[in-house]
């Protein structure tokens, strides 16, 4: 589970403190799909970045399953991240040199797998999002839509505890977005838990919950459904 007790975030520019996010409080289950809107600039990937533990909250509490973050020392931070996260984000960040099928073994060598498994994980893992037959092309080779998937492929090798990805159809077309989105809603079914920060009201519709944030504070919280876990899978 996905704790944020009042999480505060304030940058330092020059003398000025500014103040990105103020009292953040949700809770996102094992299994939820969980959508975070709002405008340019509200603090989105500020949150994205906290939960990700890519950056700490200035002050107040961030718990990931039961481990309290905000307390962890920064040099284990990069550790829990590699276990736990499953980043996507709106450019992809694909390596360019490299083939799909590299792309996605890259977090597999930084958990010390041997290569024949990292090989195997990784095949699957291509297949799941449908690009197996794509494994050796290199990202310029694909489109923007199986550049995205290559990159979902990636943040599930690892089986991370959440995937969370950023504003993921901001660089596509609206019919690679819909891919897109289709294999989120298969990645939920499925039993996935995700956090995705969206300015798109569409996109958003797909979750189950949405969480809107405006200049750094919640502004509403919107459940789709009553639906009990287990349901609809
Ligand atoms: P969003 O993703 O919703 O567009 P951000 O989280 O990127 O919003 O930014 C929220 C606010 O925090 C903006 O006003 C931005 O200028 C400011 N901000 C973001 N990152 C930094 C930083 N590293 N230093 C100072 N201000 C920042
Ligand atoms: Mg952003």
């Amino acid at each position: 589970m996905i704790e944020l007790n009042g999480i505060y975030k304030t940058y330092t520019a020059g003398k000025l403190e500014v103040p990105v996010l103020k009292n953040i409080c949700f809770q996102v289950d094992q299994g939820e799909y969980v959508a975070i809107m709002g405008p340019s600039g509200s603090g989105k990937s500020t949150l994205m970045n906290i939960i990700g533990c890519l950056d700490q909250p200035s002050n107040g509490e961030y718990r990931l399953n039961g481990q309290n973050i905000s307390q962890t020392e920064e040099k284990h931070l990069a550790s829990i991240r590699n276990k736990m996260i499953g980043f996507i984000f709106q450019q992809f960040q694909l390596l360019p040199r490299m083939s799909a099928l590299r792309n996605v073994e890259l977090p597999l060598i930084y958990a010390g797998l041997s290569s024949d498994e990292r090989k195997k994980r990784a095949q699957a893992a291509l297949k799941r999002v449908g690009l197996a037959s794509r494994a050796h092309h290199r990202p310029t080779e694909l489109s923007g839509g199986q550049q995205q998937r290559v990159a979902i492929a990636r943040a599930l090798v690892t089986e991370p505890f959440v995937l969370l990805a950023d504003e993921p159809t901001g660089a596509l077309d609206s019919h690679s977005s819909a891919t897109v989105m289709d294999l989120f809603d298969e990645l939920f079914r499925e039993g996935r838990t995700i956090v995705m920060i969206t300015h798109d009201a569409e996109v958003a519709k797909r979750a189950q919950r949405q969480i809107v944030i405006r200049d750094g504070e919640i502004v509403s919280a919107i459940q789709k459904h009553n639906r009990t876990k287990g349901e609809d899978r």
